[in-house]
């Protein structure tokens, strides 16, 4: 269908924006469900974010997904959110309601447990204690899911430990914050390990932690998707784990926010991850 002047608009915003893979996901399913509707990428400056936000209230357009460097921005503007959103203390999904109020979720968290369930299915979170490499927003998303979904423990790990401290006073429960003279120990008993450093971005090594000392049942994720075979998730398979890439968390992230744009599920019948990867390119071997 084409876009006319009754379409509903929502966006993705970030900066920078140009390498998003939102567009390419979203448009390839509002084409499939024939909507008349367009998803657009906007990158305001790194200062501007509250003034661009503030803009839309009133409907302007429906929604945004929002990314680095804005989601913490993007809760603080909102007026109210979901429970989620304000454990993880960060927002990557805003609603733009018709009376001029803003809705703020986060997706990140149930994207990485959706991607859990499609590439480990059968991992049982309530049993297994979660070890999280890094202490971004990623990480803080990521430890307020699995703690809402019943994990045992999350410890964080950190370059920087005043990072790890902060998100587990944050959160609170059983989000800890753990040294790097911790982690044998932690790896040891973990059911579940991901790198939610940047490391690994564009080709290089991943985080340093011996995946072998894990138990044999655990499961490894990579948040990182370009390349899409990490060599964290290679070093996660040469020791015999299962796997799960950060692609699919991205896939599932985007399935809850087309939803609220949309009112409509996203069409079963488009593979966007074949799509994904096409995108990807030589990122995908
Ligand atoms: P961020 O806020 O910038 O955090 C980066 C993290 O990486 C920090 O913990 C940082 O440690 C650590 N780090 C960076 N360089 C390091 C190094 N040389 N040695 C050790 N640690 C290092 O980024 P983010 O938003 O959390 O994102 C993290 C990763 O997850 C990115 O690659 C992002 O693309 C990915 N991600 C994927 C999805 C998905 O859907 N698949 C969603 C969100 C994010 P310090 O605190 O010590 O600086």
């Amino acid at each position: 269908m084409s876009v006319t002047g009754s379409a509903i608009v929502a966006g993705v915003c970030g900066q920078p924006i140009r390498h998003s893979m939102s567009p390419v996901i979203h448009n390839a399913w509002i084409a499939a469900a024939g909507l008349n509707a367009a998803y657009v990428p906007f990158g305001p400056g790194e200062d501007n974010f509250e003034t661009f936000a503030e803009g839309l209230r009133g409907g302007a357009i429906r929604g945004l997904n929002v990314t680095i460097p804005f989601k913490e921005q993007a809760l603080a503007c909102a007026d109210r959110c979901s429970d989620l959103a304000k454990l993880a203390g960060a927002a990557n999904l805003l609603i733009f309601e018709a009376d001029g109020t803003i809705t703020a979720d986060n997706t990140d968290g149930p994207g990485l447990i959706g991607a859990i369930a499609v590439q480990a299915p059968g991992f049982d979170i309530a049993v297994s204690p979660v070890v999280i490499l890094g202490a971004g927003g990623a990480a803080r998303g990521a430890a307020a899911a699995l703690a809402l979904a019943g994990a045992p423990r999350v410890s964080i790990v950190n370059r920087t430990f005043a990072r790890a401290e902060a998100i587990a006073t944050s959160i609170g429960g059983v989000v800890e914050a753990a040294s790097e003279t911790e982690l044998d120990a932690l790896l040891a008993q973990a059911g579940l390990v991901i790198n939610a450093t940047s490391l690994g971005l564009g080709g290089g090594a991943g985080p340093a932690a011996d995946l072998a000392l894990t138990p044999k049942n655990a499961v490894v994720v990579d948040m990182v998707y370009k390349p899409l075979r990490t060599e964290f998730l290679r070093r996660a398979e040469a020791a015999g784990r299962r796997t799960v890439d950060g692609l699919e968390m991205l896939l599932r992230q985007a399935v809850p926010s087309f939803e609220a744009f949309f009112g409509v599920a996203p069409p079963a019948q488009v593979d966007v991850r074949a799509l994904a990867l096409a995108h990807l390119g030589d990122a995908a071997k």
